[in-house]
């Protein structure tokens, strides 16, 4: 296995960290004249907004090296894990010359973000239970190959992968693997965090925007072994995580037990929700899921799916997508909301 830093892109080994205002003073007291900062308050606000937020996010580090069982340094924090997707694509990635492979169907800012940079996509289609073609992938890598995506579980089918092939595809890909967890709360057991130290060349992604609930606060995690997370560190902009959202986020890992209730309780909705789907006629099949969504087959998804937007009833349509034709992808709602989704389901069957 290549060394990280041999696969770094060689201008951004030369990158030194960009140095906020505040970096030479760690105190929280003090008079404050060094960031151009509005030194009478926020408009609008009886809050204090006007100081800039920890660049590193410190606390909210600690307290998630705690949960995680990692070390401060082995986490990045994205505005979104996009934005930590995006970041790897940069560091690791030259434009018009090297290349990510992804394998569909899976989530679509992989590619999004590779285009935006003018890197290249290699495309292994998942098998057709939707699990990894280990040896197509093999077959498929060049040295041009820096990052391979991996989703599990993945988005849009909802299955985590057979660990065995994340292993081979592990110990035999000489780049970057990027682990995708975004989903990992709804089946922590099949998470890697826990073997993050044996893999030097392991990025794993994991969200505030699934079962924790914030997806309108935008924050994703990156975790990895210190030298690659001190990389992010480099070439992410400054002050990428506000204020309010550390504090919220703080907060939220003060209180994961709820997220674990909540989590119990989606799980328990998607068993009902899939008995329920089963029960309809023109239920075709109904994907196995360890997230918290259900990829559904369907006679006429498309009109189903047009059907159920003018019931106010939004779901995804996948029924165009690479081994998903006729799929409809359904987040699990409230018991409230699937109740109405499956009302809506009955008046068309
Ligand atoms: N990865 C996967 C597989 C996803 O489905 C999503 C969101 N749909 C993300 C990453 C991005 O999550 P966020 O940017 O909200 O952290």
């Amino acid at each position: 296995m290549k060394p990280f830093t041999e696969l770094l892109q060689p201008h951004i080994l030369a990158l030194a960290p960009y140095s906020s205002a505040r970096d030479e003073y760690t105190g929280s007291e003090g008079v404050f004249l060094d960031a151009n900062e509005n030194p009478l308050g926020s408009v609008g606000s009886s809050q204090n907004y006007n100081r800039y937020p920890d660049p590193y996010q410190h606390a909210i580090k600690t307290e998630l090296a705690r949960i995680k069982g990692v070390n401060p340094n082995q986490i990045f924090l994205g505005n979104g894990s996009d934005e930590a997707i995006d970041l790897l694509i940069r560091a690791f990635c030259k434009p018009s010359h090297d290349q990510i492979l992804i394998m569909p169907p899976t989530y679509g800012m992989y590619e999004v973000s590779a285009n935006i940079n003018n890197v290249g996509i290699v495309r292994v289609p998942l098998t057709a239970d939707y699990q990894i073609d280990v040896a197509a992938v093999q077959a498929a890598i060049t040295p041009q190959t820096k990052i391979l995506f991996i989703c599990s579980p993945n988005n849009p089918t909802g299955n985590a992968l057979n660990p065995q092939h994340i292993q081979t595809l592990l110990d035999t890909f000489e780049g970057i693997v990027i682990l995708d967890e975004a989903y990992i709360d709804f089946c922590p057991e099949t998470s890697w965090l826990s073997k993050l130290d044996s893999y030097p060349n392991l990025v794993i992604i994991q969200t505030f925007s699934k079962a924790w609930g914030l997806a309108g606060l935008r924050v994703g995690m990156a975790f990895a072994q210190a030298g690659p997370i001190a990389v992010l560190n480099k070439i992410k902009p400054p002050y990428n995580i506000s204020l309010v959202t550390q504090q919220i986020v703080l907060e939220s890992l003060l209180h994961e037990s709820e997220k674990d209730a909540m989590v119990a309780e989606i799980l328990h909705q998607r068993v009902s929700l899939a008995a329920a789907l089963e029960t309809f006629s023109f239920v075709q099949k109904i994907h196995v899921s360890d997230a918290n969504f259900l990829l559904v087959q369907m006679l006429n998804a498309k009109q189903i799916f047009d059907y159920l937007i003018d019931n106010q009833v939004i779901v995804r349509n996948r029924a165009n997508v690479i081994l998903c034709s006729d799929c409809l992808r359904i987040s699990v709602g409230t018991q409230a909301e699937n109740e109405v989704l499956l009302q809506k389901l009955a008046m068309w069957e």
